[in-house]
């Protein structure tokens, strides 16, 4: 296992986003993923947390398996929001003392319904990292939103919470996007907040257009009509739609390479072909 601060430190980095998995069959596909992914030798890979706390157990699980079963570093999300302190404190120090090196300081997102409200210390990423400060074991790292995130007052804000936090937290990740300028503008401006901290493009490879949108709405990502207009131009061939997502995911990522992206990090929705392909197509080495 690895920090993630030294390996980005050291070159480049190829890092793949897993969610744990709901049903034991889940947990089936997704160990077949993982080991179908690992000959990519990925510098690290993330397993992803449940709003509140709903998938505590299992991204525990998963991120601990991944580190004792598998030669591939680890990084556990942590949303903040709807926890109490203790919670917290607990959770770090299990990782900890599971040898977990990295985490994903999340601020999260309010449960919709006023019913699911529950005691929170919390409110924001920023104040995940103050709890993290005490913890030496841990490289932390940030989600960054290239089109801004959508409870921001508006894209000045959004930079200057976003730079405060990477301030004090060793690198970012975005949200996925389509088009390279988006995360050109975004590293410019917290360039020009002084802010030059590793920002990792999230990179989410085009398998179903619907699913994709759905997501992007969430997020505050927008799908350009030219993304759409190519996926749809071949909407009744799902292979085709495949081979479409990935050509633009590897157009996109060879453009962040070749533009000084210190990596790549892969929305993987626990499959491993768009990303092999991906991988393969970009011509990365495998083991
Ligand atoms: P925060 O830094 O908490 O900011 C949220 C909003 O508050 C922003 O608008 C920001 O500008 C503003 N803000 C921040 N700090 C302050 C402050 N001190 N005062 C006032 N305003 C402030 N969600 C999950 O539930 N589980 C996951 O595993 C998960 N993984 C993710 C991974 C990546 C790479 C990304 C990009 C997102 C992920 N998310 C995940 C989504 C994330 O939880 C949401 O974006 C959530 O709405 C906000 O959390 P944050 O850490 O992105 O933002």
């Amino acid at each position: 296992m690895a920090r993630i601060a030294d390996l980005l430190a050291a070159g480049l980095t190829f890092s793949f986003e897993f969610s744990p998995p709901k049903t034991d069959a889940a947990q089936l596909s997704l160990g077949r993923t993982i080991a179908e992914l690992e000959p990519l030798a990925p510098s690290f890979v993330s397993v992803t947390y449940g709003a509140g706390g709903s998938t505590r157990a299992r991204t525990q699980q998963v991120v601990t398996w991944i580190g004792k079963e598998t030669g591939i570093t680890p990084m556990a999300h942590l949303t903040c929001q709807s926890h109490v302190r203790a919670e917290i404190r607990s959770l770090l120090d299990e990782y900890q003392a599971a040898g977990i090196e990295n985490i994903l300081a999340l601020g999260g997102d309010p449960p919709k319904d006023p019913a699911d409200v529950k005691p929170s210390d919390y409110a924001y990423a920023s104040d995940l990292i103050d709890e993290l400060d005490a913890y030496e074991a841990f490289s932390v790292g940030v989600a960054a939103h290239p089109e801004v995130h959508p409870r921001s007052a508006d894209r000045a804000t959004d930079r200057r919470e976003l730079a405060a936090k990477l301030r004090r937290a060793d690198f970012a990740i975005t949200q996925f996007f389509f088009e390279a300028e988006h995360y050109l503008r975004l590293v410019d401006e917290l360039a020009a907040l002084g802010v030059d901290k590793p920002v990792l493009p999230g990179i989410m490879p085009i398998t179903n257009l619907g699913l994709v949108q759905r997501m992007a709405d969430l997020s505050g990502a927008a799908v350009p009509p030219w993304v759409v207009e190519r996926v749809e131009s071949v909407a009744d061939d799902p292979e085709e739609i495949r081979r479409v997502g990935v050509e633009m995911a590897t157009e996109l990522c060879a453009d962040l390479l070749e533009a000084g992206a210190p990596g790549l990090h892969f929305y993987t929705l626990n499959r491993s072909s768009a990303t092999r392909q991906s991988y393969a197509s970009l011509g990365l080495p495998t083991r």
